[in-house]
C-alpha cells in the first residue's frame, strides 16, 4: 500500500484510517504542487477496490490490475491539471528504460488526462465532448501498443517515434479540450454516476484543484456532499486550502501533504522517473525541463516584457526604475530596439500552455525585482513600486488561473497597471 508514495506522512495516516475502518467518505488532500496528492488518491482508489484485500502494489487481482492501468470503471477524475510535463517526463523515462515500470508510468501519465473525459461525465451536447471523442479513440488505440502484454518496438528510433506520436496527441487533447474549471453540467453528470452501484467494491471520484470550481459547479457539488451516496468515496485535492469554501471544508476531512525534502524529491526523480536529478532541482522544476518553452526563451521573453513596460513609462514622462533596468541588463541583453506586443509575448510563451509557463513567466518578473532589491541600488520609491507590482502580478496570475481570462488581455492590463505605478 502506498509503496510508490515516497516520504509522504499523509500515506501513513490514510493507512491507519483504512485499517481501523475510520476512513471518511469525503476527503481533502491539501499540499503543494508535486507533493503526491493525485498519486495518493489513485492509490487509495486501488486499495479500496482490491478484491483480495491486501492491496500490495504487486497484487494481481483484476481490480488492482485495472487500477494500475487506470482503466477501472469505478474511478473518475474531474478538474484541471497540467498533464503535459509529466507525460513528457514519463515518455522520456520509457524511451530510456523500456522496462515494465516505465511502461506503467507512461500509460498512467496519459490516462490521468484521459480519465477527465470519461463518457459518464460528459454532457453530450457540449461541443468539446465531440472534439475530445475523436482524440480519445486515437489515443486509446495507440495506448494499446504500450500495454505490458505487448512487445515494444525493438528499434530505439521506432519506439521513440511511437512514444512521441502518442505524446503529441495527448498534448492536443489537453490543450483543446481540458476545462480550466469544472463546468456545472459535469458535476451533475458525476452526481448521477455516483448514485449508480459500483461494479466492484467501491467508487472513487477525484476532484483535482477543487478550489478552482466556479460558484454554480461548487453549489451543485455541495448538494452531492450533503447526501453522499453509499459505496462512493470523494477525494478533493488542492494546493490552496484557504480558497475552498467553508461549507465544503466542513464536510471533508483534510489530510495534509507536506512539502518533501529535496533529497526525497530527488528520490522520486530517480526511482519513479529513472532519471538523474540536477543540483538544486525540485520535482516541479524537474517537470519544467519538459515544458514546450525552453528556460532561455522564458527568460528572454520576461526581460522583453519588463523592458517594454519601462520604455513605455519613460516615453510617457514617468520616472525610470534604475535598479530594475540594471537587473534586466544583467539577466539578458536585448538587441537595440527589440519589442513585442502582448499577443507576440503570449505566442512566444506557447499561448501560456500549460499553465506552468504563465506561472514561470510571472515568477521571472518577481525574480527581476528581487535581483534589483538585492543589488542595494533600489531607493525608497522603487521599493514602494515593487511592493505594488507584487500585488498586481499576483492578481494577473489569479486572473488566468482562477478566472480563465485570456492571457493576452491579462498581459495588456498588467503592462498598463505596472506602468501606472511609476
Ligand atoms: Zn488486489
Amino acid at each position: 500500500m502506498f509503496e510508490n508514495l515516497i516520504d509522504q506522512p499523509a500515506s501513513r495516516l490514510l493507512m491507519e484510517d483504512i485499517h481501523s475502518s475510520r476512513l471518511p467518505p469525503s476527503m481533502l488532500f491539501s499540499g503543494d504542487r508535486a507533493s503526491g496528492k493525485l498519486s495518493a488518491a489513485l492509490e487509495l482508489a486501488r486499495i479500496l477496490s482490491c478484491s483480495v484485500g491486501t492491496a500490495l502494489w504487486t497484487c494481481t487481482c483484476p481490480a488492482c490490475q485495472r487500477h494500475k492501468e487506470l482503466t477501472h470503471s469505478d474511478l473518475v477524475i474531474m478538474g484541471t491539471r497540467e498533464c503535459a510535463p509529466e507525460i513528457r517526463a514519463a515518455a522520456a523515462a520509457l524511451v530510456r528504460s523500456k522496462n515494465t515500470a516505465a511502461r506503467y508510468l507512461f500509460i498512467r501519465a496519459i490516462r490521468k488526462l484521459v480519465l477527465r473525459f470519461d463518457a459518464s461525465l460528459q454532457d453530450t451536447e457540449d461541443s468539446r465532448f465531440s472534439k475530445a471523442a475523436s482524440y480519445l479513440a486515437d489515443i486509446e488505440e495507440r495506448l494499446e501498443e504500450f500495454h505490458p502484454s505487448r512487445e515494444l518496438p525493438v528499434d530505439n528510433e521506432a519506439l521513440a517515434k511511437a512514444v512521441e506520436q502518442l505524446t503529441v496527441k495527448a498534448e492536443k487533447l489537453e490543450e483543446d479540450c481540458l476545462y480550466d474549471s469544472i463546468p456545472v453540467s459535469q458535476v451533475r453528470q458525476a452526481a448521477v454516476w455516483a448514485r449508480l452501484s459500483p461494479n466492484g467494491r467501491c467508487k472513487v471520484l477525484i476532484i483535482e484543484n477543487a478550489d478552482r470550481m466556479q460558484d454554480s459547479a461548487r453549489n451543485a457539488f455541495l448538494k452531492v456532499l450533503e447526501e453522499p451516496p453509499p459505496h462512493v468515496v470523494f477525494v478533493l485535492t488542492t494546493s490552496r486550502r484557504g480558497a475552498i469554501m467553508p461549507t465544503i471544508l466542513s464536510r471533508v476531512r483534510t489530510y495534509a501533504f507536506v512539502d518533501r525534502s529535496q533529497a526525497s524529491q530527488h528520490d522520486v526523480i530517480r526511482r519513479v522517473f529513472h532519471d538523474t536529478p540536477r543540483d538544486g532541482e525540485y520535482l516541479y522544476s524537474y517537470f519544467n525541463r519538459f515544458l514546450p518553452v525552453p528556460p532561455e526563451i522564458l527568460t528572454h521573453t520576461t526581460v522583453l516584457f519588463v523592458s517594454g513596460v519601462l520604455n513605455a513609462a519613460i516615453d510617457e514622462g514617468r520616472k525610470p526604475l534604475s535598479s530594475l533596468r540594471a537587473a534586466l541588463v544583467a539577466t539578458c541583453a536585448l538587441p537595440q530596439g527589440e519589442s513585442a506586443s502582448a499577443a507576440e509575448i503570449v505566442s512566444r510563451l506557447n499561448r501560456c500552455k500549460p499553465l506552468a509557463v504563465w506561472q514561470l513567466f510571472l515568477a521571472g518578473i518577481t525574480r527581476l525585482m528581487r535581483d534589483a532589491l538585492r543589488s542595494g541600488e533600489a531607493d525608497a520609491r522603487e521599493i514602494t513600486v515593487f511592493t505594488a507590482w507584487t500585488k498586481t502580478i499576483r492578481d494577473a496570475q489569479e486572473a488566468v488561473e482562477t478566472y480563465n481570462i485570456s492571457p493576452v488581455s491579462v498581459l495588456e492590463r498588467l503592462a498598463e497597471s505596472l506602468k501606472e505605478t511609476l
